[in-house]
């Protein structure tokens, strides 16, 4: 099992999901982070961390 580098754990790009660029990040590129930027003035960004509810019986 080789070692692995000491290289900091990145995020994936939220626009595109490629590996982020330290100098970008979190985002891979420039136009991805202009990208992003769009659409938090757009008002359309969606919410990657939304996780499903459990069902939940409150009953009884
Ligand atoms: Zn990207």
């Amino acid at each position: 099992m080789p070692a692995e580098p000491p290289t900091p754990k990145l995020k994936p790009c939220p626009v595109c999901r490629k590996p982020a660029d330290p100098r970008f990040r979190p985002f891979c590129s420039a136009r991805c982070r202009q990208v992003d930027l769009g659409r938090w003035l757009a008002g359309d960004y969606a919410i990657p961390a939304e996780e499903p509810l459990p069902d939940e019986d409150d009953e009884g």
